[in-house]
């Protein structure tokens, strides 16, 4: 009987961690949904980058206050997770506090949890305010509206709740390890900066009332986590844990460089090639055509939705993208999460057709991202510069727009007239090849 506790927390940890994983393994599915692209090159720079980036938050800082703010609820995040281990030793085990061995240390550990946790809470409630009081620009833009606005507060009222019974577990642990003549297993350990200021709420209590109170707060205080853990995959939220593995597959290249369709650099080295035979390697003729450019999310490649999967929705793409400001109805990070939510949609599909896509007559293009956000972009790469975990919504961008291009002739007509006169001039303008560099005399 006195083994109940222990077997209801192994079953309840098992639970958790096994939806977790199932949902782990969806995720990685629906990635590897998108084309191939390797980015196994030049690791150094790529492990650089994702300690910089991800683990540094050196990205984040360039707005201070967000950036600061950030860093302790991410600190606290990391740091903390020492003290689930201690519960889940404790929980499957039976024991108490059993890092308490480690004496000095230990004392140390807690005591920085505890003001962690404070600063924590701190964090959260001005992060709180500035979405919802001081209502800063970014937050309330078309696509932030129901969901994505009620999961960015879901969380911090989740990370509050969680610090709150954190602390108030310990201040009744305080309270029972200074019970006279001792109270069960509750021996001295750790040191409690925070928590002690809250212990005085049980003198006078009943001694049962305050354990009562203590394991009430630790299984909540286990069970959110573990139900934390389960809600990652249905938010933003996400990016805890992808922004490592995104930093590190980030494009290295410099931000002007695009990438070139193979397929058409191929066909335009031969066309410039006099000496090149097209008929000298004739084509596979059972060989389906190679798609140009991305009408919907298996035409990505896997970085670009893990990058979907990654976003934070935070908007600082957003802010900065110069269509977006100029009123044009481009917003990068709607591009982002329309990304994630068709990625999503296709991944449902396949899992209610057992394992198969079956067309539903939907796409990314038009369904969720309309030409005329796509033409509104610029392709001054200042949303990738921005965005704080290395999300280049650019590069989606320009894979449907030769979509539009070179598989739909869809182009608006100013860009077909300069393609036109690129092809039989040599330049964008409509004048003959031989008067293209008059420019250059005025
Ligand atoms: S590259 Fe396009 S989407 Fe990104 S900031 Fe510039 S205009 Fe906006
Ligand atoms: S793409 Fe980057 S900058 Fe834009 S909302 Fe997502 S995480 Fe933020």
């Amino acid at each position: 009987m006195s083994f109940l506790p222990n077997i209801l927390f192994a079953i309840i940890l098992f639970l958790g961690i096994g939806f977790f994983v199932k949902n782990v393994k969806k995720l990685i599915r629906n990635i590897k949904l998108g084309q191939d692209i390797d980015r196994t090159d030049n690791s150094s720079a790529r492990w650089k980058n994702m300690a910089m980036i991800a683990l540094g938050q050196s990205k984040m800082v360039k707005r201070p206050v967000a950036g600061f703010l950030h860093i302790l609820v991410y600190v606290g995040f990391v740091i903390i997770n020492i003290e689930v281990l201690e519960i889940i030793i404790d929980g499957l085990f039976g024991t108490h506090r059993v890092f308490s061995v480690l004496g000095g240390v230990y004392n140390f550990l807690i005591g920085s949890f505890e003001i962690l946790a404070l600063l924590v809470v701190v964090a959260v409630v001005t992060f709180w305010i500035r979405r919802n009081i001081i209502k800063i620009q970014r937050f309330w833009k078309p696509e932030m509206k129901g969901w994505p606005k009620n999961d960015a507060n879901y969380i911090l009222y989740f990370e509050v709740v969680l610090m709150s019974l954190f602390l108030l577990m310990n201040a009744a642990d305080f309270h029972l390890q200074h019970v006279a003549g001792g109270f069960g297993h509750y021996h001295e350990a750790g040191s409690f900066p925070v928590s002690q200021i809250i212990a005085p709420i049980f003198d006078g209590m009943d001694n049962s009332a305050v354990f009562m109170i203590e394991r009430a707060a630790w299984w909540l205080h286990i069970c959110g986590i573990l139900v934390f853990l389960n809600y990652l995959y249905y938010s933003k939220h996400l990016h805890i844990l992808l922004a490592f593995p995104n930093t590190y597959f980030a494009n290295l290249n410099p931000y002007g460089q695009f990438d070139n369709l193979e397929s058409v650099t191929n066909e335009v080295k031969m066309m410039m090639d006099p000496n090149a035979d097209p008929f000298a390697a004739p084509a596979d003729p059972d060989a389906v055509p190679a798609k140009f450019g991305a009408s919907d999310v298996q035409d990505l490649n896997w970085v670009q939705l893990l990058n979907a999967y990654t976003c934070t929705e935070c908007g600082r793409c957003t802010s900065s993208c110069p269509a977006n400001l100029t009123g044009k109805k481009l917003s990068p990070r709607k591009i982002m999460m329309d990304t994630r939510d068709r990625l999503e949609e296709v991944g449902k599909n396949i899992d209610a057709n057992g394992g198969k896509f079956v067309d539903d007559g939907k796409s990314l293009l038009n369904d969720y991202i309309t030409p005329e956000e796509l033409w509104a972009c610029t392709t001054c790469n200042a949303c990738v510069e921005e965005c704080p975990v290395n999300i280049s919504p650019l590069s989606i961008i320009v894979e449907m727009r030769r979509y539009l291009v070179m598989e739909q002739s869809a182009a608006p007509m100013e860009l077909n007239n300069m393609m036109t006169n690129i092809e039989n001039n040599g330049a964008p303008w409509p004048y003959s090849q031989m008067d293209r560099l008059n420019w250059k005399n005025e």
